[in-house]
C-alpha cells in the first residue's frame, strides 16, 4: 500500500503524512480505520479526477486555507489526489494560455471532471458585476457546469452567497445551487471551511464514486450534522450558568461559556470542536472567541450582531431570571428557543446556588 503511494505521490508528501491525511479524512467521515487502505488505493490508482476550480465573487480565503495550513501534508495530499487543471490563483499560466488550459480540460474530460466553485455568482444586471476573460460569472458557471460530473461549492460565498449576499445584496449574489439544478452538488460551507471537510468529500467521491450523505442544505452530514454547542468544551459552564459577561473579564479568563457575548454555537451545525484547525488542536471557541455561525446560510444577516445574543423574543415560561437573554426564534427556530430555556435554567441554577452561598465560582 505504502509503496504504491510513494510511487505516485509528490515527493514532498511522505508516506506518514499521506496515511495521516487519509486517516484524518476517514475519522472526519466517521468511517473506521479499515477503510483507509481503500482510500489510499483510490487516491493512488493513478486516475486522479480532473478538477476545474472557478473563482467568482470571493476573497480566495478558501483556497488559502487549503494551501497555507499549518500542516502542509494536507495541502499536498489534496493536490496529489486530484488533477488540478485550472485554478486562477495557483496556476502558472495567465491570460490566453490559462483560457486554453480551461477549455482543453473541459473538452478532454467532458462529463468526467469535478467543478469546484469558490465565490458567489452575481445575477443582477445580467451578472455584469463579475467578469473573467470577458465572460460573466453566470455564463462561465453555466458553461463549465454543463460538462461537469459533479460540483463542489466551497465556502460561504459559493454555498449560500456569502457576505456579498448580505442585505441589501446589491449584486444579486447567490450560491451555486440556486442556479444549477441538474448536477450533483455538495456544499462545503464555512468562512473559510475546514480543509478536512473538503478532503473527506473528495476522498469519499474517489473511493465510493459518490458524494457522502448530505443534509437538506447539501452539506455533508459528516462535517455539518451536529451542533457546535453539543461538542463544545465550554458546554459544562453553559449547563451550570457560568458565562463570560464581557471579553477580558475574570470569567473569560476562567474559560466560561461565551453565550452571553454572542456565541452562536447553539444555532450552528459544524464539526469545528471535533475536527479543529491547523494541527494545533484549537478552534475559535477554545481560544476565547464565540462562534459566529459561518456555516449557516445568510449568517451575515441572521447571526449579527456577532457579539450579542440575538434580541427578539422573550423566552416564555422560564421566569427564573429577569435578565436572561432573549432569543430570535423567528430566525433561528425551535432549537434556539430550547437552547435559551436551557441557558436560562443554567443561569437559574447559578442564582439559586449563589443565594444559598454554595456557588463554587
Ligand atoms: S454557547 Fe458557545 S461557548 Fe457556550 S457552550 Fe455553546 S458553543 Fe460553547
Ligand atoms: S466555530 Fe463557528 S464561526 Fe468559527 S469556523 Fe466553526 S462554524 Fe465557523
Amino acid at each position: 500500500m505504502a509503496d504504491t503511494a510513494n510511487k505516485t505521490l509528490d515527493p514532498r508528501l511522505n508516506r506518514r503524512g499521506f496515511l495521516k491525511g487519509c486517516t484524518m479524512a476517514a475519522a472526519a467521515l466517521g468511517l473506521s480505520e479499515t477503510v483507509v487502505p481503500k482510500m489510499v488505493e483510490a487516491a493512488t490508482s493513478g486516475q486522479r479526477p480532473p478538477v476545474i476550480w472557478m473563482h467568482f465573487q470571493e476573497c480566495t480565503g478558501c483556497s488559502e486555507t487549503l494551501l497555507r495550513g499549518a500542516h502542509p501534508d494536507l495541502a499536498n495530499l489534496i493536490l496529489d489526489i486530484i488533477s488540478l487543471d485550472y485554478h486562477e490563483t495557483v496556476m502558472a499560466a495567465a491570460g490566453y494560455q490559462a483560457e486554453e488550459a480551461l477549455h482543453d480540460s473541459m473538452k478532454k474530460n467532458r462529463g468526467k471532471y469535478i467543478m469546484v466553485v469558490e465565490g458567489s455568482i452575481p445575477t443582477k444586471e445580467d451578472g455584469i458585476y463579475c467578469k473573467v476573460a470577458g465572460k460573466t460569472a453566470l455564463d462561465s458557471l453555466n458553461e463549465v457546469a454543463a460538462g461537469a460530473a459533479a460540483i463542489i461549492a466551497i465556502g460561504a460565498c459559493a454555498t449560500f452567497g456569502g457576505v456579498q449576499a448580505a442585505s441589501p445584496n446589491p449584486t444579486g449574489a447567490v450560491g451555486v445551487d440556486k442556479l444549477i439544478t441538474d448536477k450533483p452538488i455538495v456544499n462545503i460551507a464555512g468562512c473559510p471551511p475546514n480543509p478536512v471537510n473538503f478532503l473527506g468529500t473528495v476522498l469519499h467521491f474517489m473511493t465510493f464514486n459518490r458524494f457522502p450523505a448530505l443534509d437538506q442544505l447539501k452539506r455533508p452530514k459528516f462535517g455539518y450534522g451536529r451542533r457546535i454547542h453539543d461538542h463544545c468544551e465550554r458546554r459544562a459552564h453553559f449547563d451550570e450558568g457560568r458565562f463570560v459577561e464581557q471579553f477580558g473579564d475574570e470569567f473569560h479568563q476562567a474559560g466560561y461559556c461565551l453565550y452571553k457575548v454572542g456565541c452562536k454555537g447553539p444555532e450552528t451545525f459544524a464539526n469545528c470542536p471535533t475536527a479543529r484547525f491547523n494541527e494545533m488542536g484549537v478552534w475559535p471557541v477554545s481560544i476565547g472567541h464565540g462562534c459566529i455561525g459561518c456555516t449557516e446560510p445568510a449568517f451575515w444577516d441572521t447571526m449579527t450582531p456577532f457579539y450579542e445574543r440575538i434580541p427578539d423574543v422573550n423566552i416564555p415560561g422560564t421566569g427564573i431570571i429577569e435578565d436572561a437573554d432573549r432569543l430570535g426564534t423567528q430566525i433561528l427556530g425551535v432549537t434556539a428557543a430550547a437552547v435559551g430555556i436551557h441557558a436560562a435554567v443554567g443561569i437559574g441554577k447559578r442564582l439559586i446556588k449563589g443565594k444559598s452561598g454554595s456557588d463554587e465560582s
